[in-house]
């Protein structure tokens, strides 16, 4: 334990929570410890990361574990990637409808997570999308790509959009993993964007409400806000923290 918290110690990596599963060294430790795919890790390789970066080193085993998480590091410290890799693991093979979904503020940021996605997912038979402009003549397309994607990115205006159509039928009842990303910029947003957000997320909770599914949030900054409503709402969590708390 002690030799956990120093190696912990080295990498900036701070944890709150129970059995915090210990940090990870690289990522060919993943297929001995999770049974990870070689073709998985491999593929991690192919995108140039050599070396897990502290928040992928406590964010992977914990996610891996099935452990919920709020995991803060500063802005380029490869988050994207420390959800994807246990998501892409858990997921496995396809099994038809979404199973991962990822929230973040912006169509931007969907976009980059979307195509680190496609990079991380080649190799796998699993599907990645990210929900696009919503013309009223695209929705049945939208509807159709949500519902064949084992993995969905989206704002959560845009899912809810489409979630509070008639004509439209969508089914989150098979999300094992929901992801926010950027966290902090959905919580902290002006009071009406943060309202909206909260209803949104709600809903989204509520239609993917299953005794498998897991959330783990990521952010750049540690909000009072956000490090609140993980404490209500997420059954064991695990605090990680990299760097300065308010970098
Ligand atoms: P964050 O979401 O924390 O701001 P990103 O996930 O966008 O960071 O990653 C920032 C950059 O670091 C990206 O270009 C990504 O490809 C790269 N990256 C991610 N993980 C690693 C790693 N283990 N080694 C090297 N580069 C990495
Ligand atoms: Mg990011």
């Amino acid at each position: 334990l002690a030799e956990q918290n120093r190696y912990r110690n080295e990498h900036g990596i701070k944890v709150v929570g129970r059995h915090v599963p210990p940090a990870l060294q690289d990522f060919s430790e993943l297929v001995a410890r999770y049974n990870v795919k070689q073709t998985l890790v491999d593929t991690v390789a192919r995108c140039g990361y050599t070396e897990p970066t502290p928040v992928q080193r406590q964010a992977v085993p914990c996610m891996m574990e099935d452990r919920q998480i709020l995991a803060c590091a500063p802005t380029g410290s490869g988050k994207t990637c420390a959800f994807l890799v246990p998501v892409l693991h858990s997921l496995g093979a396809p099994t038809g409808g979404p199973r991962a979904l990822v929230l973040c503020p912006t169509r931007e940021l969907a976009h980059q997570i979307y195509r680190e996605a496609l990079r991380l997912s080649e190799g796998t038979e699993l599907r990645c999308s990210v929900v696009r402009n919503i013309k009223e003549s695209k929705v049945k397309e939208r509807e159709a790509t949500i519902r064949r994607s084992d993995i969905v990115i989206s704002t959560p205006n845009r899912l809810c959009y489409l979630l509070n159509r008639d004509s439209v039928n969508i089914s989150l009842n098979k999300i094992r993993w929901l992801i926010i990303d950027e966290a902090d910029k959905l919580f902290e947003g002006s009071p009406d964007e943060t309202s909206a957000f909260r209803q949104q997320l709600e809903q989204i909770m509520e239609a993917s409400a299953s005794r498998a599914r897991r959330m783990a949030m990521f952010s750049a900054t540690h909000t009072p806000a956000v490090a609140k409503w993980c404490r209500h709402n997420m059954r064991g969590l695990i605090n990680v923290t990299v760097g300065q708390r308010n970098a």
